[in-house]
């Protein structure tokens, strides 16, 4: 799938919400998803989570963080300081993911698809005409540029 062509071109900067953990992107997402597994849910203490994936290579994170491994292949890094989850890292693979409500612009980004809708919450209304997917994405990340 191809990514929104509203995108803002990178860099992307962000950090966590009091400002300890920052993060610079200098590639094109390779995915924008907005997902609503139980797992997302809790982390991120929201009805579900906005992320962008990024080529590892292509991020770099300052300051302190700590993380929760929430799957065996699944690290989410939060800021020691504010609690910020600020960072999703596969541990399988070569990318990182931000939540899009980190991005000091925080549209710059535009979410793609929707993934685990079998456990959205019953309240929320999806009418945004995104793909929705009862699991998993069956499409892969993108080839970075
Ligand atoms: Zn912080
Ligand atoms: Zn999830």
């Amino acid at each position: 799938m191809a990514a929104d062509p509203r995108n803002l071109p990178p860099p992307y900067e962000g950090g966590c919400a009091c400002g300890a953990v920052r993060f610079r992107v200098e590639a094109a997402p390779i995915g924008v998803r907005i997902c609503h597994c139980r797992i997302c849910q809790q982390a991120m203490a929201s009805p579900f989570i906005v992320q962008a994936s990024f080529p590892k290579s292509a991020v770099s994170v300052t300051g302190e963080t700590a993380y929760w491994q929430s799957s065996p292949r699944l690290r989410r890094h939060f800021c020691l300081r504010c609690g910020t989850r600020v960072t999703i890292e596969p541990v399988d693979g070569d990318r990182l993911a931000f939540p899009l409500a980190t991005f000091d612009d925080p549209g710059a980004l535009h979410p793609e698809m929707h993934i685990w809708v079998t456990s959205r919450i019953p309240w929320l209304k999806l009418d945004d005409g995104l793909p929705q997917h009862p699991e998993a994405s069956p499409e892969p990340y993108r080839t970075p540029e």
